[in-house]
């Protein structure tokens, strides 16, 4: 039985027992037990297993899906994620580390990123796995490193097109981009390769994230369809496979609508028909990261202290932005809004309070929950911030200030 949790945003379903909020099957009061006192990150495993299967239910079966490990890199819930998904797409040395030690098939991951390093490189080369390659410089390291160890890499060219993904949180695709090889060059770039030396495995056309429209997806993913085939005419051979990205957002503030998908299971039925008949034997492959673990992540720091400054009530806490720099609004946020935030071990309240939530550094910045209302928090109390699974301990400033890191557990 899932509880309604006042919020005003969309949240998978959440049960709560004696007004405590019950993560995978348990009370919150004993996940933070276990944590030890520290603040804590805790992911429920059921929440992903069930988001894959709704995505692998609406997904035609023909297309692969990935999981873009800088999501979330906690090694035990990458192992998790790679049992039930077809392949991992990573950005760095670490995450490729954590991804062949998580039992992912090394034919079934790819590695993306500018900026890779020659080592990165060479571990990518001996691990057989695939290098997204991010410019035609990129491209002659690959071929000089693979030439100096006798290993053929298996590449395939990151494009940037020349459209974007509308409406997205973070456009990553169209104009000019660190990301990829611009559409119009690739064709010269692929000539002046050598193909003997070099694997041609595919295309990688990824155009943005955390985009809740629909439309503008299957728009972006048509056209990524439509450049692929297109680039193919001047590709060494046939792509094995066509990578053309994600981007599906989650809700996080009231008003946003959960992602219908729906109409982007019809527009890849259509694509995969497509490609069928244009790219015969090619796959196309999708790589997700937010959606599939954003949703099963919380945060969860405890009260220290309790002070009213000039009306406002602040609610201080051991953990904030160092931990969670996207609660606080500092990760690629235009306006500032609240993530959901509630006290844990005291969902509802017969009267609510309005206050805010800070965190312990040093900066106006540190801002959890800016005016909302929740149970009238007391020292010691469980603050929570859902929608927290991803983009969460890894994509924060945890030496900021030089206070503990927070735990993480996969529950
Ligand atoms: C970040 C990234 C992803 C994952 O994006 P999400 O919005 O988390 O789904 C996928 N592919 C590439 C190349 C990325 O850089």
């Amino acid at each position: 039985m899932t509880a309604d949790l006042n919020l005003h945003v969309d949240l998978p379903g959440y049960e709560v027992r004696d007004n405590c909020l019950v993560v995978g099957g348990r009370s919150l009061l004993s996940i933070a037990d276990e944590a030890g006192g520290r603040p804590f990150y805790a992911y429920d495993r059921q929440l992903i297993d069930a988001r894959i299967r709704e995505l692998r239910e609406a997904v035609p079966e023909s297309i692969d899906i990935h999981y873009a490990v800088k999501a979330n890199p906690m090694p035990e819930l990458v192992g998790f994620v790679a049992e039930r998904v077809a392949g991992l797409d990573v950005a760095s040395g670490r995450e490729l580390e954590i991804a062949l030690a998580g039992g992912a098939d090394p034919a079934e991951i790819s590695f993306a990123g500018p900026g890779k390093s020659d080592d990165e490189l060479a571990m990518s080369c001996d691990a057989g796995i695939t290098i997204n390659a991010e410019s035609a410089n990129e491209l002659a390291r690959i071929d000089r490193i693979g030439t100096e160890k006798g290993i053929r890499p298996n590449v395939a060219i990151r494009v940037n097109p020349d459209f974007a993904l509308k409406a997205s949180g973070m456009k990553m695709s169209g104009g000019p981009q660190q990301f990829g090889i611009d559409a119009e060059v690739v064709p010269s770039v692929i000539a002046e390769q050598n193909w003997e030396r070099l694997n041609f495995r595919g295309f990688h056309i990824f155009c943005g994230s955390q985009n809740l429209r629909s439309e503008a997806i299957c728009e972006a993913q048509s056209n990524a369809v439509a450049l692929a085939i297109e680039l193919s005419k001047s590709a060494p051979r046939r792509p094995e496979f066509v990578n053309i990205g994600g981007g599906f957002g989650i809700p996080y503030f009231p008003g946003d609508q959960r992602l219908d998908l729906s109409p982007i299971a019809h527009n890849l039925r259509v694509l995969t028909d497509t490609v069928s008949d244009e790219l015969e034997g090619s796959k196309l492959v999708l790589e997700l990261g937010r959606f599939i673990v954003g949703e099963a992540g919380i945060y969860v720091c405890h009260v220290v202290d309790k002070k009213v400054s000039r009306g406002t009530v602040f609610v201080v806490c051991d953990g904030g932005l160092h931990h969670h720099l996207a609660a606080s609004g500092n990760f690629g946020q235009i306006l500032r809004k609240n993530y959901p935030v509630l006290i844990g071990n005291r969902v509802s309240a017969e009267d609510p309070v309005t206050v805010t939530v800070v965190g312990p550094l040093c900066t106006p910045l540190d801002l959890l929950a800016d005016r909302m209302p929740m149970a009238d928090p007391q020292i010691g109390d469980l603050v929570v911030v859902f929608q927290s699974g991803a983009y969460g301990y890894s994509a924060s400033p945890i030496g900021f200030l030089s206070h503990p890191s927070p735990a993480e557990l996969f529950v």
